[in-house]
């Protein structure tokens, strides 16, 4: 796999090791450490994938990500030292790909890299071409199978498939599957997949795409025997 990453970082040694690391594998790599100059720079350079810092001189990385998605989909890791930032990092307003905690081992960061550019690089089919959803019925097949969604289970399951391996937070997933003001909390989202897990389980036993991540939320993996 090959690409073009933007590193922005301004810790001088980190910068060059992730850049090290990313070579070695066979990615062009670009350094930024100041945060102002990086909009400018991505509307002049496309790249493949963007690796942002979030304490950065200048510009804070959250304000930078959200700039670049007024005009880009480019993929967005962030990097963060605040693990209480991961809720705003995923969420809505931010649509970062990933996250990666300091410390981290570059290895770590070029395994996430290359799964986040396969992930947005889209293998077309989806991950999963057993399952069928029908928008005009919110209805949803496993391998010919109606799983009888009701349609809120219908629009959570939707979200995840749309991003395979994308992680949702709570609060992400009842702002998208939620159009109105109703009163839901975390745990409405909980007992909605731990339902949608279980209808998976009626049609085909042992099919669990649905993963939880700790303390972060939920995401979709392909069905077994769809690699
Ligand atoms: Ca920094």
């Amino acid at each position: 796999m090959t690409g073009k990453i933007l590193i922005v970082e301004d810790e001088p040694k980190l910068a060059a090791l992730l850049a090290d690391y990313l070579q070695d594998s066979a990615f062009v790599t670009f350094t930024l450490a100041e945060g102002t100059v990086v909009v400018p720079w991505i509307r002049e350079h496309p790249v493949d994938l963007v690796l942002l810092d979030i304490m950065l001189p200048g510009r804070d990385g959250l304000e930078i990500c959200r700039e670049i998605r007024t005009f880009s989909q480019v993929p967005i890791i962030m990097i963060t030292a605040r693990v209480e930032e991961i809720d705003r990092i995923l969420g809505l307003e931010l649509g970062a790909d990933d996250y990666i905690c300091k410390p981290f081992s570059p290895r770590e960061v070029v395994a996430r890299v290359k799964a986040v550019l396969r992930r947005t690089r889209g293998e077309q089919a989806g991950p999963a071409p057993d399952l069928v959803l029908d928008e005009s019925r919110y209805q949803a097949r496993l391998r010919g199978q109606d799983l009888e969604l009701t349609a809120v289970e219908f629009k959570l399951l939707k979200l995840l498939v749309e991003a395979p391996g994308r992680i949702y937070g709570r609060e992400q997933i009842m702002a998208r599957i939620y159009s109105d003001d109703r009163f839901v909390n975390d745990r409405t989202v909980d007992s909605h997949i731990k339902k949608l897990r279980k209808k998976f389980q009626a049609v085909e036993p042992g099919a669990d795409p649905i993963h939880s991540v700790y303390g972060v939320g939920y995401k979709f993996e392909g069905l077994a025997g769809n690699p």
